[in-house]
């Protein structure tokens, strides 16, 4: 299929979410591509049932509430959306009045040419790390194996081990101390590399026995036939192993971020990432912008609303390479009187 778009936006979480809103406003049209199966990135497949706190004038949603909060917001605006498909290859196509077309082409065989490229592909196509001396843990995988919570309501009154030293440990345990019959925090050594508040409340959790925490210790094995039925840990100090009946196993050690077909496609990168300039966010390729998680620049920080302002300036330069010469429209949303008409809102 061949299809041709005003931003083609590579990924489909919170800041290519955003960049319908911010492009629509100025009257450009989106297309989205994701290789996930549904919207929302790292807050929809990573931690869904978190509490965010940082969306400014939101002092509290779950990352799912976000995501259909966005979803809401980007309706006034016609877009196209393409879920469980990778984009692949990006190719330049022609250069007219200094102005580059793009070609981009998916593993599903999509074709878009675009004059706009936005790479919001956050921490690339990433996949969890997988405890390391255990062979085949996905044997187990939705059985008593997970690498993310999708669901808290599958914890409860389970008896969970939680494998890992980081953010996502720690928060998983206080939240998931809440309704499982028991949470052990098992790590290799009593530090975390999480938030100190963070870390704090789960020491409080401990301190009056709603949380186990087992340190020095590592997982050595998993048993059971069908479904997890115990887990065998090892504790680093002593060399003694230790079997304990569990239900649910979640290892939370971290992602491995993999930029795949990203690293093909001539962009400078820094590290693992790719660089950007902070005037409008645009890539060494004409063009191509990168946006959210995904670009690296002096002072970047890994935000949601970081990503916002950065895809609001970027649609910005993306409007001029559309409409060369003119003005970029601009006016703020409460006397924008066409996505007023949008809302059905009436004076
Ligand atoms: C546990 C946890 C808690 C967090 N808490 C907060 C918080 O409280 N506040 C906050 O601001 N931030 C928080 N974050 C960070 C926040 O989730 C990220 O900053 C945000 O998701 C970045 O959005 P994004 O749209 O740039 O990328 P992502 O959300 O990573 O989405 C990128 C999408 O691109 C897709 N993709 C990648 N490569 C391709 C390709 N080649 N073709 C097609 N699709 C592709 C991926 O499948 C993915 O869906 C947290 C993160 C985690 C892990």
């Amino acid at each position: 299929m061949k299809i041709e778009t005003d931003i083609l936006v590579i990924g489909a979480g919170p800041v290519g979410l955003f960049t319908v809103f911010e492009a629509g406003l100025l009257g450009l049209r989106c297309t989205l591509i994701d290789n996930l199966d549904k919207v929302g990135g790292q807050c929809s497949e990573l931690y869904p049932e978190k509490p965010i706190y940082d969306i400014p004038g939101v002092p509290s949603q779950t990352a799912q509430e976000h995501v259909d909060a966005l979803l809401e917001q980007i309706k006034p605006f016609d877009y196209d959306l393409y879920l469980s498909q990778r984009v692949e290859v990006i190719e330049p196509l022609s250069t007219e009045d200094g102005v580059t077309s793009w070609k981009i082409l998916t593993n599903e065989g999509l074709e878009c040419t675009t004059k706009n490229i936005f790479i919001a592909a956050g921490a690339g196509s990433f996949e969890a790390r997988r405890p390391p001396n255990i062979e085949d843990p996905d044997q187990f995988l939705d059985l008593g194996v997970s690498y993310s919570v999708k669901s808290v309501e599958k914890y409860r009154d389970k008896n969970l081990f939680i494998f890992g030293g980081g953010d996502s440990a720690l928060d998983w345990t206080v939240e998931l101390a809440k309704v499982a019959q028991s949470v052990s925090l098992v790590h290799r050594r009593d530090e975390f590399r999480g938030a100190q508040h963070t870390e704090a409340q789960m020491r409080e959790l401990v301190a009056t026995e709603a949380v186990n925490l087992l340190t020095p210790f590592q997982i050595e094995s998993i048993q059971g036939t069908e479904k997890v039925t115990a887990v065998t840990l090892k504790n680093f100090d002593t060399k003694e192993s230790v079997t304990k009946d569990a239900d649910e196993l979640l290892f939370l050690f971290g992602l491995n971020k993999k930029l795949g077909p990203i690293l093909d496609w001539e962009l400078e990168l820094v590290q693992k990432k790719i660089a950007v300039n902070t005037e409008n966010f645009e890539t060494n390729k004409d063009g191509i912008f990168a946006v959210g998680d995904i670009n690296d620049y002096p002072g970047k920080l890994d935000l949601i609303l970081c990503g916002f302002h950065e895809t609001t300036l970027a649609v910005q330069k993306a409007f001029q390479r559309i409409h060369p010469g003119e003005r970029v429209p601009f006016g703020y949303t409460t006397s924008n009187t066409k996505l007023q008409k949008k809302l059905g809102v009436t004076e």
